[in-house]
């Protein structure tokens, strides 16, 4: 007799929301079903094997695989109640005798590698890996402080994860906040002492935009910038060619790779099957001191409501689910953030025109985008696709934006702004007590 499978939507419905509390139960026993006992594919209703791409990573709104290594969106929750142990099932790569290097210099925003950085190491591996036999090694040379998670150690495997193998760290002051001369010496140490077959740097306005045109000039060689695709080419110098945005963005150019390249973010997928050694390198002499021209008087402060949506580092946005637009202003305020909208607050009168954030309104690049009551439609997510980190407030745990964000928090957004605003008054007055 044939077997009659009968659907359970309910169940599905589950099993494709990762913020469900009986997701990894449902997921286990539908695992159990197809008989393979994995939570990451099952046999569905109608025959056809199912699978979790949460399990394994997920493509991202700007189509970029991302893998979750926090193990959240892996099975979540054992049954238990215990937190499943993430197995760490990197290859390990070490590099003893490199046949040449790849240098690449991250911008280290807020002392952390960012996407772009990421992105960027990721193509000193293509370039570092194209010749298994003769392989070359990424040198990444870091400037100022590095505020990775944990000591020594824990920053050593940050850096090894995203795919460098030895690290030159130059921590010194004087490497500090805008420091062109400084760091160019550093570099041109470096370029003297290991002559490092490819040079790249992020194409990014605030970082590696200036210092690498400077570092191109200061080589004698001709950049590539804008660079976002790379081809093997055995007729070019160096066995590439890549791809240019030009021309004010309006066309490509095919060019061959030179050695100083300035890449746009996801230029390639940033590293995440193999763990590097970056292992410490120092530089063998001495850097002579410098009579620097150029004085960092740090940065000036400026009303972040004036700052344009397309420069803002910080934005909280506002959307259909905000009730209190007051708190939300005062908000903004206690946190220093530029305000943005979804269409909908802004077609309802709340937020004025310019404050659009979307694919009918500003793309914004923020390293941190606050979305408050945002649903997460696809024309919003359009302009929200170039930002570091993603945080969202809402009571609607399935909603799109909540599976865009890095971090949800499901609730009331009034309350939750309050209590945000008040913590942020808690550690200023601690601050303010400690001075
Ligand atoms: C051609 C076209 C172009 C468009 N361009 C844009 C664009 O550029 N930008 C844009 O944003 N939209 C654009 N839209 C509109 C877009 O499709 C959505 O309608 C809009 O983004 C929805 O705005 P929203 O998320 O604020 O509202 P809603 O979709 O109504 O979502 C409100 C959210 O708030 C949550 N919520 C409700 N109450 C609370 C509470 N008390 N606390 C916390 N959360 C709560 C809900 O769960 C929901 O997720 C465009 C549409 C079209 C057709």
């Amino acid at each position: 007799m044939t077997e009659i499978r009968r659907r359970d939507p309910r169940r599905e419905w589950v099993a494709r929301n990762r913020l469900h509390p009986e997701h990894a139960s449902v997921l286990a026993a539908l695992g159990d079903i197809g008989g393979r006992g994995a939570a990451s594919e099952w046999l569905g209703p109608q025959g056809v094997v199912r699978r979790n791409p949460h399990a394994v990573g997920f493509i991202g709104p700007n189509g970029v695989r991302r893998i979750d290594r926090s193990g959240a969106q892996q099975g979540g929750e054992a049954p238990g109640g215990t937190r499943q142990a993430v197995k760490d099932d990197r290859r390990r790569v070490e590099i003893p005798e490199p046949a040449f290097l790849v240098a690449v210099v991250p911008d280290m925003a807020g002392g952390r590698l960012s996407g772009h950085d990421k992105d960027l190491l990721g193509l000193a591996r293509r370039l570092a890996d194209a010749d298994p036999e003769r392989p070359g090694a990424v040198l990444a040379v870091i400037f100022g402080q590095h505020k990775g998670e944990g000591g020594g150690e824990m920053k050593e495997q940050a850096f090894g994860e995203a795919g460098i193998d030895r690290v030159l760290h130059l921590e010194d002051d004087a490497y500090a906040g805008f420091a062109p001369e400084a760091r160019l010496a550093a570099l041109s140490a470096v370029e003297r002492e290991w002559a490092p077959r490819h040079w790249l740097l992020p194409d990014s306005p605030l970082g590696g935009a200036d210092l690498g045109r400077r570092l191109a000039a200061r080589l004698g060689e001709r950049p590539a910038t804008g660079v976002w695709q790379l081809e093997a080419d055995a007729g070019s110098p160096l066995g590439w060619r890549c791809t240019a945005r030009g021309a004010a963005e309006s066309l490509d150019i095919l060019r061959p790779l030179p050695r100083v390249a300035l890449a746009l973010a996801e230029c390639a997928e940033p590293v995440d099957e193999t763990r590097h050694a970056a292992e410490p390198l120092a530089l063998g002499s001495e850097l002579p001191a410098l009579l620097s021209r150029v004085e960092d008087l740090g940065q000036v402060a400026v009303d972040p409501a004036g700052v344009a949506l397309a420069e803002a580092e910080f934005i909280l946005s506002g959307g259909n689910g905000v009730k209190d637009w007051d708190g939300f202003h005062h908000a903004a305020r206690m946190l220093g953030a530029t305000e943005g909208a979804s269409r909908v607050a802004v077609d309802d009168g709340h937020m004025a025109r310019d404050r659009q954030v979307g694919a009918t309104g500003t793309w914004v690049t923020a390293r941190v985008y606050l979305a408050v009551g945002i649903s997460g439609a696809i024309q919003h997510l359009q302009g929200i696709q170039g930002c570091d980190k993603v945080v969202a407030i809402n009571m609607d745990s399935g909603c799109d934006m909540i599976k865009r964000a890095d971090l949800a928090v499901i609730g009331d957004s009034a309350p939750v702004l309050e209590a945000l605003v008040a913590l942020v008054e808690q550690a200023r007055e601690e601050k303010r007590d400690a001075a």
